[in-house]
């Protein structure tokens, strides 16, 4: 495993003590090792720049607190600093609307997009008494209208029936005035997404938000995606009003570096983390678990 960051800053800063400030070169050195942690736990390459400007400057003149070394003041400054970027506290869905409440899900193709929609589903079903409807709009590949269907049915959620050569804006339409016409508390709707980001899957993913106006759009990103996800974060974030993210795969051993690039580049908060491949596999995101998480 990888030297955390606590012993690391240790292991450079703390042979230097009895100063009352954090030097430049102090500074220097630890700023050295934050890079090397934040470059092993996949947060991009800007990202882990900004980011070590900011702790940098609050660094400099920093009055080191009399019972702890450069390293653990150092460390204090970071983690204040990651909780500030990532946020201090878990952001709840904006449910409050007269309902049905619609949730947008757009991602790449594999992000999990599909399967988070079975977890919301159930969370909102079983946690939270909302009756649900899911519907795909993924009118290119079948495997993902039966997925869904498979899935929602696990969870014993109505899906409203699409298919492939339909129009995605056309069936979210009949699925929100279906939804209308049962009481259905939240819609959730999938859409397509393409390996990359490519220019036909943004247009048609505004298009559906412009249909929709939903209350909640959110991004799904695998969190194992590390140095990518920013860019796919800031390709969506450029044509959507993001109101959230959704990091999944956070079980496939990632340090969770890509909730740092995702947070910097969307400023969006990450509402939900995805833990497994069940449906019952999400946890509310919580920060300051990411941040320990990311410093080692
Ligand atoms: P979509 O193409 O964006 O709809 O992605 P899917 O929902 O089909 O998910 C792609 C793959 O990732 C599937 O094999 C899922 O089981 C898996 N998956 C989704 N979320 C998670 C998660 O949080 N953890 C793990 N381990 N696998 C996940």
């Amino acid at each position: 495993m990888f030297e955390n960051l606590t012993a690391r800053l240790s292991r450079v800063l703390d042979s230097l003590r009895g100063q009352g400030r954090l030097t430049e070169d102090q500074i220097d050195t630890a700023a050295r090792e934050l890079r090397m942690a934040l470059l092993e736990a996949d947060v991009a390459l800007p990202v882990v720049k900004d980011f070590i400007e900011h702790v940098r400057q609050r660094a400099l003149g920093a009055e080191i607190t009399q019972s702890l070394t450069p390293g653990q003041e150092f460390l204090r400054i970071v983690q204040q600093a990651l909780t500030e970027t990532l946020g201090s506290r878990p952001e709840p869905l904006n449910l409050r609307q007269q309902p049905p409440a619609i949730i947008l899900m757009a991602g790449l193709q594999g992000s999990g997009k599909t399967t988070t929609t079975a977890k919301l589903a159930r969370l909102l079903k079983e946690q939270e008494k909302k009756k649900v409807m899911v519907v795909s709009c993924d009118v290119y590949r079948p495997a993902a209208i039966e997925q869904l269907r498979i899935v929602a049915g696990q969870v014993g959620v109505e899906v409203f029936p699409s298919a492939v050569g339909q129009d995605p804006v056309t069936i979210a339409q009949n699925a929100l005035a279906e939804a209308r016409r049962q009481y259905v508390d939240v819609l959730i709707v999938d859409t397509a997404g393409r390996t990359t980001v490519d220019e036909a899957m943004m247009k048609e993913i505004a298009a559906l938000h412009a249909a929709l106006d939903p209350v909640e759009t959110l991004f799904v990103v695998d969190s194992m995606t590390g140095q990518d996800a920013a860019k796919t974060a800031r390709a969506f974030a450029d044509v959507l009003p993001l109101t959230g993210v959704v990091l999944t795969k956070i079980d496939g051993d990632a340090r969770g570096g890509a909730a740092l690039s995702v947070r910097q580049v969307t400023g969006k908060p990450i509402k939900f983390i995805g833990t497994g491949e069940k449906t019952d596999r999400l946890e509310v995101f919580h920060p300051d678990r990411i941040a320990a998480r990311i410093l080692g």
